[in-house]
């Protein structure tokens, strides 16, 4: 069966608008952008089109390439400070000369909608309800939609990046998974994929998982965005050979991706809220 990402995505967002029908005003966000990577103009212009959709006060900073840290961190300042800002987030890459860990934690962690500052990552190993980063929790939310009981499952996560791998492994962690955390220097992989009831693939190689690497009624959920050569997207899963000895599967596109940027929406909704009750 297909997870469907747009499908749960529309349910999210019709049922956060009759949330924001209740709100006093216009809910803000503010996406600063550093430079002008192609792929991060896509995320940006998908990120604008669910704010407008949502009627959010969007702002899209873009600042040139050879900006200085020291402004950076003057422009956040700024944006911590002011009460219609509800969300900050910096789209990923930025340059070299920049550090991203210094940059991501001036954010105040009751605006950080990417979930990726120091606090809230350490609030969610803590299991404390906090922000956390948009993919981990559009998994979690269309795992939830469809039923797919997490509670003692052995699961397998390959990819242990601060914005996938590791928030999703102490995500599973707190639902009372197995979790498995692989990477590029873990031995014998397909033992660990064949073993699991649930597999999350986020490496960011294009058609990495085969049906042979998996158990028979496995769930697989895709995270990976790989361009091929003829100009199309393909996940890091074989989508052809694994779907039918999969239970559950996510395609590339419209399984996870949607969900992601459902769940910004949903974070600068909750960002509000904490704010309000701080
Ligand atoms: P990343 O920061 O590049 O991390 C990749 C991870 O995969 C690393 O932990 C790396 O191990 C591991 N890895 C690489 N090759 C491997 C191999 N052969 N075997 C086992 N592990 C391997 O990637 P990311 O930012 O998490 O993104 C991963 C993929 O998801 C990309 O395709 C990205 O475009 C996509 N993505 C999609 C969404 C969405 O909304 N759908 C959101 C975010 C990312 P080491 O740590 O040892 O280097």
């Amino acid at each position: 069966m297909i997870l469907d990402g747009k499908k749960v995505r529309l349910e999210v967002l019709k049922n956060l608008k009759e949330k924001l029908l209740e709100l006093d005003r216009q809910l803000g966000l503010t996406v600063i952008q550093i430079g002008n990577d192609p792929a991060s103009n896509t995320y940006v212009n998908q990120k604008a089109k669910m704010a407008n959709e949502l009627g959010f006060n969007f702002n899209h900073i873009k600042l040139d390439s050879n900006i200085t840290e020291i402004e950076v961190l003057s422009l956040i300042d700024n944006l911590n400070n002011n009460e219609l800002v509800d969300g900050i987030l910096v789209q990923m890459p930025i340059p070299n000369h920049l550090n991203s860990k210094v940059i991501q934690n001036a954010i105040n962690p009751l605006k950080d909608v990417d979930g990726l500052t120091d606090i809230n990552m350490g609030k969610l190993v803590h299991n404390v309800d906090t922000l956390i980063p948009c993919t981990p929790e559009g998994i979690i939310e269309l795992l939830n939609y469809y039923n797919i009981n997490l509670s003692g499952k052995n699961i397998t996560i390959i990819g242990r990046s601060d914005l996938v791998g590791k928030p999703l492994a102490s995500l599973f962690t707190n639902y009372n998974a197995t979790v498995t955390l692989c990477h590029s220097k873990t031995n014998n992989l397909k033992h660990y994929t064949s073993n699991a009831d649930i597999i999350v693939a986020a490496l960011g190689k294009p058609k990495f998982i085969k049906a042979d690497d998996i158990k028979e009624g496995a769930v697989v959920i895709d995270v990976g965005i790989n361009r091929l050569e003829n100009g199309k997207l393909c996940g890091d899963v074989n989508f052809e050979e694994v779907k039918d000895k999969a239970s559950y599967i996510t395609p590339v596109p419209g399984g996870v991706g949607p969900m992601t940027v459902a769940m910004l929406a949903k974070n600068t909704y909750k960002a509000y809220i904490l704010k309000k009750n701080t």
